[in-house]
């Protein structure tokens, strides 16, 4: 048994039922759970560990919904610079190709120590290629020393440049071995508990880097052992003339013919998407990780999220990259989302009356989806708002900053609108992984000397 009490919290955001906002308040964690929210004077007085947030800004622990951690290895690559998606897969893929297991080790650390530090508690990765020995073992292993949650997805390549796929075939593998080496991990990892630190997701990477028997196939073996699916789609017009081309469907349609529609299913972008898609999208339950960072990198478009929150789908928020971000900044993430959802919404057009003004995305919209719309995509009920009951994983924020000066009339939405900082305090289940602003669970200068000499190593070859 033990106990953290964080009290005098200047306000917290629940994201509860009510979206309660709470002046004054603290939070009683007993064994990595919530047991009582409130004013500071109603929770017990002391615990095994008490934490005073006076000037602080307390909210619920971000979700990143979409990532590959192993990309942290490769950020602004020159010749990979200025392309759209597929020149920047066909320039990245070969240097991918030369990953080993410790590199996939190396990065998931960088990736998920940046995450915590940016406000992450649960993080879901997209582990596609597993060249020379790799293994999604080696993320979970390393995600296990920074203590943040992970939804690890076995990702996969099937379909080769010599089948009229896109990737090279050195970095794709036989169906029978994906799909044996997927069956062994959920049978190994899979927590579906609450309070789970650890669940795996079937991931076949893209309609254009995957057969429609390993699309078909991974569905019925996630189904069986009740476990979500998730791939790319609908990110750019090449993948939609690609897979009208190949599989005569537009994106979302070749998603109905294999299977793949369903509460259990999540698509990272879903960029080019039209009002029937999204509403077929809303009555099946089918997730949306928004990676508006990426979308912008790649020049790929903007994803009409507002459209998807009106109709009803579940959307959450994701990092991409990090070749193709290339950072994993999530409050910053956040920030991309409300602005680049406005650069969209045609509001530039409309009258000083306002009268006609087109809906915008707001700071507690963007912040809604990047917790309990994180949530919701992942298919947990146990975190994405703070009540009683559910994890205990937050963020504090010191309100007193200079990045923050001006902006304290409303301190929700400064958070956004502001400057993206770095969190003073992350919890993950009652453990303290950033304290004071500092990442706790290894040293980070030593650390950045090791990822660095393994991006070298990557690149030269
Ligand atoms: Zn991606």
């Amino acid at each position: 048994m033990s106990t953290l009490l964080i009290k005098n919290a200047a306000i917290i955001v629940t994201m509860d039922g009510q979206d309660r906002e709470l002046i004054d308040s603290g939070i009683f964690c007993r064994d990595g759970f919530i047991e009582k929210i409130g004013s500071s004077q109603d929770l017990p007085n002391t615990a095994d560990t008490v934490i005073d947030l006076k000037g602080h800004i307390v909210l619920p622990g971000l979700i990143n919904t979409h990532h590959h951690f192993y990309q942290t290895l490769t950020r602004a690559v020159p010749a990979a610079q200025d392309a759209n998606l597929f020149h920047w897969l066909k320039t990245l893929y070969p240097i991918w190709a030369r990953l080993q297991p410790e590199d996939i080790f190396i990065s998931t650390q960088t990736a998920l120590a940046e995450l915590a530090l940016s406000g992450c508690t649960t993080a879901s990765d997209h582990l596609y290629l597993f060249p020379n020995g790799s293994k999604l073992d080696d993320e979970i292993e390393a995600a296990s020393t920074v203590g943040l949650r992970l939804h690890a997805s076995r990702g996969s390549m099937s379909l080769g440049e010599s089948k009229g796929g896109l990737p090279p075939d050195s970095v794709v593998d036989d169906e029978e071995t994906i799909l044996r080496d997927s069956q062994r991990l959920i049978e190994r990892y899979h927590d579906p508990k609450p309070g789970s630190k650890v669940q795996i997701v079937l991931a076949p990477c893209s309609p254009f880097s995957v057969t429609s028997e390993l699309m078909r196939q991974s569905a019925l073996l996630a189904r069986e052992y009740h476990v979500h699916l998730h791939t790319h789609l609908a990110e750019t017009e090449d993948e939609e003339a690609f897979c009208l081309q190949m599989f005569g469907y537009k994106p979302v349609a070749y998603m109905q013919s294999v299977d793949w529609i369903g509460d259990d299913v999540w698509f990272a972008h879903s960029v080019h998407v039209n009002q029937d898609e999204i509403d077929l999208y809303a009555h099946t339950g089918c997730g949306v990780a928004h990676c508006p960072g990426s979308n912008m990198r790649l020049a790929s478009g903007i994803a009409p999220i507002l459209k998807m929150m009106s109709a009803g789908v579940k959307v959450g928020l994701g990092i991409d990259g990090s070749a193709s971000n290339d950072s994993s900044h999530l409050l910053a993430e956040a920030r991309l989302a409300m602005l680049l959802s406005r650069v969209g919404s045609g509001l530039h057009g409309a009258s000083l009356s306002g009268q006609d003004a087109p809906p915008i995305m707001t700071a507690r919209q963007v912040l809604s989806l990047a917790t309990r719309g994180g949530a919701s995509v992942l298919g947990r009920t146990d975190i994405g708002s703070l009540e009683v009951g559910k994890c205990a994983d937050f963020i504090a924020i010191n309100l007193n900053r200079l990045d923050y000066a001006g902006a304290l009339h409303d301190p929700v939405a400064a958070t956004i609108f502001c400057n993206s900082v770095n969190v003073d305090l992350n919890v993950v289940g009652g453990q303290i992984i950033v304290q004071n602003g500092h990442f706790l669970p290894f040293d980070l200068s030593d650390h950045v000397q090791k990822h660095n000499q393994a991006a070298k190593r990557l690149l030269e070859g």
